[in-house]
């Protein structure tokens, strides 16, 4: 479980939340720190200075008689445990001094000596108070030619300010960590509430349940078009998973007559002592229907490899008009026996095109077997062939018994067929090959059709599609 916890999206962002606004308070801190001691030490200095100044205005007015008394009444006002006044000569020695119990461990330092008489004006250090652990701030500086002031301050309300400061600082990025992870979490987690939605509707999803949609948040943000994209690849599976269900349920009917009329013939041949003519008959018969089972799989073969790219096609020079002019006379006596009109207007000169001669065979086979099959008796049959310069058109007219208008792209489909064409024979499989191999050679065929009054197939190739070999 915690282990899941370390793994979500919110967990990470609300660590990185909290990591980037801990980091920016504790810099904004620190800096008010600095900032904080460098004020007050400057306020300390500029008192030191300020007394020191005091000092060398009395020498002047009054001598080293007058400071000696200035010196204690100083300290006496300000407090003796917070100011100290010494005098010095400048070999170190004292000549005066406040009333220093407190500040008897604090000694006149010679390097602080030393480096007032090398030049330096006023000479500043931060000791701490032996005796008492505390912070003082010392200045040296020459208030007459021959003394010297050191002065300090204890540094006790400096010291309190800072610490009080430390805890208030250590309180306060305590207490905004545990907000911002608090925080953070809560505000991640509602923004990802919408991809938690999605997952659970995914999860709903099995194979029988494909209607589950996404309520999208309707305020067109990322999320919004999350779910909107999910649904319509939900709605995109759902028409796939209906078409593959109709396909096999017509794989399934369509095999199942073939299978049953075979079974039929080898239980007639099993129950009935018929003469050997009869067997014979029987034995036909069963070929005939086995082969007919086996030209459906391989018709199904063909669709399935070239739709996939792996199609058995062998591409060479094809004279086309002539490759149709042989189909069309393949075709006429069936059309004679329906009493057909068949018109031809193909294009008496050769017309090379690098195509796969028997599967356009195959296509050509097929329409014009469906215009025979679907147009009543005393109808009528064109087949025209014309081109440009860049592309080339077959036409196969019908005046048969025509196509609805939500069917013209279903025909196409693998074992679709009609209602109105049920009666007659077929496997829904001829205009779905047909497709696929017109395809192969880089071109398409559509149809138009008005229902009762007959239909048009028109398959348009790429005219010298030289490309296709
Ligand atoms: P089959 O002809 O074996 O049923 P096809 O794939 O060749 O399969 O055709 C699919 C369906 O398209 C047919 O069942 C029929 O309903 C319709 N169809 C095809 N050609 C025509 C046509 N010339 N006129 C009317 N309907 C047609």
């Amino acid at each position: 479980m915690t282990h899941k916890i370390f793994n979500t999206i919110a967990f990470r962002l609300a660590l990185w939340f909290t990591g980037i606004f801990a980091i920016c308070s504790g810099v904004v801190f620190v800096l008010f720190y600095l900032l904080a001691t460098q004020t007050l030490k400057a306020q300390i200095d500029q008192e030191l200075l300020d007394n020191a100044s005091k000092f060398s205005a009395v020498i002047n007015r009054n001598g080293l008689v007058g400071a000696r008394e200035l010196a204690v009444l100083e300290a006496q006002a300000a407090g003796e445990k917070v100011i100290f006044f010494r005098l010095v000569y400048p070999n170190g020695e004292v000549f005066a001094s406040s009333h220093m119990s407190y500040w008897q461990k604090v000694h006149v330092s010679k390097n602080a000596l030393k480096n007032l008489i090398i030049g330096n004006n006023n000479v500043f250090e931060t000791i701490v108070i032996p005796s008492t652990g505390q912070k003082a701030r010392i200045l040296y500086s020459f208030v007459a030619a021959n003394a010297i002031l050191q002065t300090g301050i204890a540094m006790d309300s400096y010291t309190r300010f800072l610490s009080a400061f430390k805890h208030v600082f250590i309180g306060a990025m305590g207490f905004i960590i545990i907000f911002s992870v608090v925080a953070g979490w809560l505000l991640v987690r509602k923004a990802l509430s919408g991809v938690k939605a999605i997952t659970k509707t995914a999860q709903n999803i099995t194979g029988n349940n494909l209607e589950a949609r996404v309520t999208g948040t309707g305020k067109k943000d990322e999320l919004d078009h999350l779910a909107i994209t999910f649904n319509s690849m939900l709605d995109r599976i759902e028409e796939l998973v209906k078409s593959i269900r109709e396909m096999s349920d017509n794989i399934a009917h369509d095999l199942k007559s073939p299978i049953t009329r075979i079974r039929g013939f080898a239980e007639l041949a099993l129950t009935h002592e018929e003469n050997l003519e009869d067997y014979r008959g029987m034995a036909s018969n069963t070929i005939e229907e086995s082969d007919r089972l086996l030209d459906m799989i391989n018709t199904m073969l063909v669709i399935s490899r070239a739709e996939a790219g792996e199609g058995d096609f062998k591409f060479e020079k094809t004279d086309l008009s002539l490759m149709i002019n042989e189909a069309c006379d393949l075709f006429m006596p069936l059309a004679e026996d329906k009493n057909l009109e068949f018109k031809r207007e193909i294009i008496k000169d050769p017309v090379y095109i690098i195509a796969d001669i028997k599967m356009l065979q195959r296509v050509f086979s097929n329409l014009l077997d469906n215009a025979i099959k679907y147009t009543p008796e005393n109808g009528r049959i064109s087949v025209a062939l014309s081109l440009n310069t860049r592309e080339l058109t077959i036409t196969i007219d019908d005046t048969g018994i025509g196509i609805e208008p939500e069917c013209f792209e279903k025909i196409f489909e693998r074992f679709y067929r009609a209602e109105s064409s049920r009666t007659s024979s077929g496997t829904g499989l001829g205009l779905s090959l047909a497709r696929t191999i017109v395809r192969q050679h880089k071109g398409d065929i559509i149809v138009k059709s008005r229902q009762g009054r007959g239909s048009v197939f028109v398959i348009t190739l790429p005219y010298n599609n030289l490309e296709v070999i």
